[in-house]
């Protein structure tokens, strides 16, 4: 395994978190295994309109990444959703199966365009996770609902082949589909030392080029305020990044503000008051200074659902009701419109805003 990490000490200290979590959880029951881990229908931002996602979560073994020598991605707790134990494809199918025969009737009779999100907490096309006889199951599934107009799956680049992604194409060339590759930021530091990623942004590149050649687009994970950065850095680390990420005309941008997840290095740093979820305020104010500068012409789309928004796990300000109502609407009004101004808008001045200002640049 190359050594993207110049600091060992917490490649170790990942790991070690992470072997106490797993040692402590009860593993997966055979009940588990024949249903998906979740699965729910909601508004969305399709390509050119609004509509409906679909997003269904597959338990698999998990991310090898996380299971291997690395220990994983510092902000990553989808460990916890995982079998560790290989999981049969039956199964896999079966749950796959599961959600779709309950939402059938739903989506075929609903007046909305859909995007289904296939998600395993790890990589699609790592066949120790997915093997090519539950992908092709997948695709022959999704065939026959017109409603589900684009597909959005996840993977490490690692397992982004020239056979596996020419056969997705082939099975699905009258869908849209979106390759998810979490890249977290174009700084190859910030992404290695910090994320504990394992990946260069060169291979990125390669990646995001192996993607178009088989005419499939390319959605971009971005970490917001990665650990050991401040406000203020998460902020300019943003920035960066979405240009960058436009620049190369990737198809869709999702920003993640990081929600400290179980079992996860973060969670260490959180309860030791080294790290603090990002303010709502960063967020907004990262996105308003890239829609600024945004030229016209630019169909990159920018998405962002942070989970667990307006806890103390999550993208906060103070921890008043409405002071993050308020910031999580602007936001949704923005992904759902694409339209910068809905980020412009007024919204009442809460007093942590004073305290943010003043503190912004040490936590
Ligand atoms: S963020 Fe993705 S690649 Fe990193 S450990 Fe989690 S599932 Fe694996
Ligand atoms: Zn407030």
């Amino acid at each position: 395994m190359k050594n993207f990490n110049e600091n060992s000490s917490l490649i170790t200290k990942i790991k070690q978190i992470r072997k106490k979590f797993i040692e402590k959880r009860a593993k997966g029951s055979n009940l588990k295994l024949e249903k998906p881990v979740s699965y729910w229908i909601k508004e969305d931002r399709l390509l050119n309109s609004r509509g409906k996602e679909f997003t269904i979560i597959l338990r698999t073994k998990g991310c090898s990444w996380a299971l291997g020598g690395s220990g994983g991605c510092s902000m990553c707790g989808y460990i916890g959703d995982s079998n560790i134990d290989p999981v049969d494809s039956e199964q896999i199918i079966h749950q796959f199966d599961y959600a779709m025969e309950r939402k059938e009737n739903e989506i075929k009779s609903s007046k909305d365009d859909f995007v289904l999100k296939i998600f395993n907490s790890g990589s699609f096309f790592d066949d120790d996770e997915i093997s090519e006889n539950v992908r092709t199951h997948i695709y022959d599934k999704i065939k026959t609902y017109d409603k589900i107009k684009e597909i959005v799956v996840e993977s490490r680049v690692e397992y982004l082949r020239n056979n596996k992604l020419e056969a997705m194409q082939k099975a699905l060339k009258d869908k849209y589909v979106e390759i998810a590759i979490g890249l977290e930021s174009v700084d190859d530091h910030i992404r290695n030392n910090y994320v504990n990623k394992g990946l260069l942004y060169h291979d990125f590149l390669e990646a995001v080029e192996l993607c178009k050649k088989y005419n499939l687009g390319v959605r971009v994970y971005l970490l917001f305020k990665p650990p050991f950065l401040n406000e203020q850095a998460a902020i300019d680390d943003c920035i960066n990044s979405v240009n960058t990420l436009i620049n190369l005309q990737v198809n869709t941008i999702s920003i993640n503000p990081i929600n400290i997840q179980k079992g996860s290095y973060i969670e260490y740093l959180w309860y030791q008051n080294r790290y603090r979820p990002p303010w709502f305020y960063s967020l907004i104010k990262a996105l308003r200074k890239i829609l600024l500068s945004r030229k016209e012409g630019i169909n990159t789309r920018i998405i962002s659902d942070p989970s667990g928004a307006g806890t103390k796990r999550g993208i906060h300000n103070c921890l008043k009701r409405e002071c993050n109502e308020n910031m999580l609407l602007l936001l949704r009004k923005f992904v759902l419109t694409q339209n910068g101004d809905e980020l412009s808008k007024d919204v009442p001045q809460c007093e942590c805003k004073l305290e943010y200002k003043l503190k912004k640049l040490f936590i």
